[in-house]
């Protein structure tokens, strides 16, 4: 099934998104041309899953109505409004948790019952992970993104928002929180949270994010 070995390029070399807008045309080695018609169908019978269309169908309602005008805070907003949700859940790195506050006053201020747990909530040592004890030096206990979901899912959200958990951490958490998850805030502790900065930047200040591969 993997079509790795027959194509050199796939959709991150493609440049025009000719799929979404036909008329800039579609290159010669274009992934719609080999994805195995069985792995399409099966996707596009799971929107028939639970919330799946529904889902599908409220955002791109949002996406259209606040296109280029609404920032992502709102689209959660309206996003959640539309699709009845009551309890959202907020897992919010200790870092951000101003700005998880912030966000908890707006979702209140529409209604919304809101949970927000903190990565370090729980207070387990770094140590009781066998995380290396240098790693100590930012911190001495551990993130707990599974922790995080666990109360989530205890509290029975029915949204989740994440707020610049780690990477690897964000991933245990999606992992493990049963309701559909959305990110706000994407942590990157260097560009103010931007991490599409470094990719900006990538032929000039941060080149040398390239590795031994690209200079061959
Ligand atoms: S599906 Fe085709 S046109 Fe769309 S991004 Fe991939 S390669 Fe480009």
């Amino acid at each position: 099934m993997s079509i790795f070995k027959e194509l050199e390029h796939s959709c991150a070399e493609c440049g025009t998104g000719g799929c979404g807008v036909p008329s800039r045309g579609r290159p010669e080695f274009c992934t719609s041309d080999h994805i195995p018609p069985v792995v399409k169908e099966a996707a596009m019978a799971a929107y028939d899953e639970g919330d799946n269309r529904k889902i599908m169908q409220t955002a791109a309602q949002v996406e259209y109505e606040g296109y280029c005008r609404w920032p992502r805070v709102q689209e959660i907003v309206e996003f959640a409004k539309r699709m009845g949700y009551q309890r959202i859940g907020i897992a919010t790195c200790n870092g951000l948790l101003k700005e998880s506050g912030i966000l908890a006053q707006i979702l209140r201020s529409h209604g919304f019952k809101v949970f927000g747990i903190a990565c370090k909530a729980g207070m387990v040592p770094k140590t009781d992970m066998g995380i290396d004890e240098a790693c100590t030096a930012v911190g001495c206990n551990m993130c707990n993104p599974i922790l995080q979901a666990a109360m989530l899912n205890t509290q029975d959200t029915e949204f989740n928002v994440v707020m610049g958990l780690c990477v690897g951490h964000d991933s245990l958490f999606y992992k493990y929180a049963k309701a559909p998850c959305t990110t706000l805030v994407t942590k990157d502790r260097v560009t103010g949270h931007n991490p599409a900065a470094a990719l900006y930047t990538s032929h000039t200040y941060y080149k040398g994010l390239m590795g031994p591969e690209e200079k061959k």
